[in-house]
């Protein structure tokens, strides 16, 4: 469905350099976006009204659903990636995040945006569906709290994808994990 190129083209330059992990002002502003997003979800659940207590199971299986969650959102990074031939994914743990990437190859635009809203756009339909459908103001609260953690959490994914979409039309996208380098004619 797309091509990964092994090799970056001649004219190609490098245009932008992503690195949330050591670009200080990068990750304050990833961070303080999350951190928002996370408080703002609390306030609205406050709006909505809806309040029980969660006994310790639900917690237990609260931090359960969020390994999960972990794992379902890195997963369909790697779907994403693998819509092109040839790609070896490799996963690393940077002490804030897991991430998965393909530090080998160069992605065309239109796929790394693919790549990058994959888990936001199939995890959020996925989870507000949930919240129209469970009938108990416990589920509900949990749907809430996992919604929570996975907008929190895909800020990151946000960001590069609006840096990409920035860039001009003929883009190749190296995801070496800890960060992104953009290169352009
Ligand atoms: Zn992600």
């Amino acid at each position: 469905m797309f091509k990964a190129y092994d090799e970056l083209p001649k004219s190609f330059v490098l245009r932008r350099h992503i690195d949330i992990e050591n670009n200080k002002k990068e990750r304050r502003i990833v961070m303080l976006s999350s951190l928002i997003v996370f408080i703002g979800m609390f306030v609205l659940l406050g709006f909505i009204g809806v309040s029980v207590v969660f006994g310790i199971e639900h917690m237990f299986l609260m931090i359960f659903s969020i390994f999960v969650y972990i794992f379902l959102h890195e997963g369909l990074h790697v779907i994403a990636f693998h819509l092109a031939k040839d790609v070896r994914v490799k996963y690393k743990w940077h002490g804030f995040a897991v991430s998965a990437s393909v530090p080998n190859k160069y992605f065309d635009k239109r796929h790394y945006i693919i790549i990058g809203l994959a888990p936001l756009v199939v995890l959020s339909v996925a989870l507000i569906t949930a919240l129209v459908l469970v009938s108990s103001p416990l589920w509900f609260i949990y749907c809430f709290v996992l919604l929570a953690f996975h907008l929190s959490g895909s800020v990151g994914d946000a960001y590069v994808v609006w840096v990409v979409l920035r860039q001009g039309e003929h883009v190749l996208v190296n995801d070496y994990g800890a960060g992104m380098k953009i290169y352009g004619i």
